[in-house]
């Protein structure tokens, strides 16, 4: 996500205070649910969250979903959805039911074909009543219609639409707005997305177009993304939007710009969103390989107040003359947030650090200032006692996801690290942190063990200094500073 400085937390459309009780309450309440199996070894319901410490109730317990078949039709003008997904869940415990995560309301559920008993324990859970057996996999459909503009969730309400255009687009909540989820980054699958909308719009998701079909006065397009995808990542989008595509390199990329946008800034726009193939071979020379078989970017009219990193197609604000600094921004998450996701979503800096991080590297490698002077500027306008060092960038809290230090001290730890290891054992750490775990998750402590193991050094106090202790690591070279 690139949210506009300086006030980044004012302007995230799911931002809300969170109360230390109600934080500590939900814990609790979490660890009091019950586990996969009773004392008396009856089969019990998969716990309500996957055990992330600040989103108790994100993902679910005892299920692995392995695909998503989402048939969503969306009404622009009554901002009305209604439709129904099939998911393949693999059960990883035997398990007398299981939750979802999701807001709409909810018709019907079949698992395996068969209508199954399902209930609302709250708002954000669906809990499905259907025995499975540890290892095995079920087709489970869900049918649901209502309107995701009313519905809000802790604080939140991430719906993007007005009567022309619609984008779901947010971090970390997004997928429970539109269809039933395991919806945590631990739980990546692949989707294909049918979205059937009034003929005239165009409908843009991840991935690549499958097909259009009209019928009547509707369209319905289906995209598909073959590589996992945490369910935040996915999105769409429908209105008028002028798309180009075609071919760099052998990877097919796709851009669309809304046609609300105003004519002179439409153009701009495009000219920008025409950028990303070229980013992205950048970014390859870079980083390695681009995890992904499909690129591009998306404008909208809307104003989210964010960017956002969706897999394959990151989705914008009508961006200003930074533009290509948030393209490089959106496009190196797919590398660090995408293809490795966080672990839990306190391991954010890794996403949002590496991404700035490369934001200073396009600079230094296109005529600009070097990488190491923008660390040193920035270590210098923040001072001793400064707050911009009050905060654990790898343990920010829930409501602190998106401050200013997770994305600039995290980007400045990694210049340090560079500074402090060499290019050389830098260079190898970055390209085997998203190579190992392409496709996968990765922690803070599994990020400082891989650079101790690449640089041979112990990193240990380096990192402490960086990205944990409340003040201005000191100016030494050991912390990457002479
Ligand atoms: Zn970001």
């Amino acid at each position: 996500m690139t949210p506009r400085p300086p006030a980044p937390l004012a302007l995230r459309a799911g931002s809300r205070p969170r109360s230390v009780a109600a934080l500590l309450l939900a814990v609790l309440l979490a660890a009091l649910l019950p586990g996969p199996s009773r004392a008396d070894g009856t089969a019990a319901y998969g716990s309500e969250g996957i055990g992330d410490p600040y989103f108790p109730l994100d993902g679910n317990g005892g299920i692995d979903v392995q695909h998503y078949d989402v048939h969503d039709s969306y009404l622009l003008p009554e901002r009305w959805l209604s439709g129904w997904t099939r998911l393949t869940v693999r059960a990883t415990d035997t398990l007398a039911g299981f939750q979802l995560d999701f807001l709409l309301p909810v018709q019907q559920v079949l698992v395996d074909g068969t209508p199954v008993d399902w209930s609302r324990p709250d708002a954000h859970e669906l809990r499905i009543t259907a025995a499975v057996d540890a290892g095995s996999t079920h087709e489970v459909l869900v049918r649901y219609a209502g309107r995701p503009d009313a519905v809000g969730w802790d604080g939140e309400r991430n719906w993007l639409a007005d009567s022309h255009e619609v984008v779901t687009m947010n971090q970390p909540h997004m997928a429970a707005w539109w269809f039933p989820a395991d919806d945590h980054p631990q739980d990546k699958a692949t989707m294909d997305v049918h979205v059937t909308a009034a003929r005239g719009l165009d409908v843009i998701a991840n991935g690549r177009r499958v097909s259009r079909s009209v019928h009547g006065r509707l369209a319905t397009t289906h995209w598909r993304s073959v590589e996992p995808m945490a369910p935040y990542l996915a999105f769409f989008a429908a209105g008028h939007f002028e798309v180009r595509h075609g071919s760099d390199h052998g990877l097919p990329w796709l851009v669309a710009v809304s046609e609300q946008i105003p004519s002179a800034t439409r153009r701009r726009s495009m000219r920008l969103m025409l950028r990303t193939p070229a980013i992205v071979h950048w970014l390859q020379g870079e980083l390695g390989r681009y995890p992904f078989s499909s690129t591009g970017g998306l404008t909208t009219s809307l104003s989210p107040g964010f960017a956002l990193e969706n897999q394959t197609r990151p989705t914008y604000p009508v961006l200003g003359s930074a533009g290509v600094t948030t393209e490089v921004h959106e496009l190196a998450h797919q590398w660090f947030g995408d293809s490795v996701a966080v672990q839990d979503w306190r391991d954010i800096w890794l996403n949002e650090g590496a991404a700035t991080f490369m934001e200073a590297r396009y600079a230094e490698t296109h005529g600009r200032e070097s990488a190491q002077a923008w660390l040193e500027g920035l270590y210098d306008d923040n001072p001793d006692g400064s707050a911009f060092w009050d905060l654990d960038v790898a343990d920010p809290g829930p409501d602190h996801l998106f401050d200013w230090q997770v994305y600039q001290r995290g980007g400045m730890t990694l210049q340090a690290l560079r500074h402090r290891i060499g290019d050389d054992a830098f260079w190898r750490l970055l390209r085997a942190w998203v190579h190992d775990r392409r496709g996968g998750n990765g922690s803070t402590e599994d990020f400082v063990a891989l650079a101790g193991q690449v640089s041979g050094e112990d990193l240990t106090g380096f990192f402490q200094a960086w990205l944990r202790d409340p003040a201005r690591p000191a100016r030494t070279r050991a912390n990457g500073l002479r």
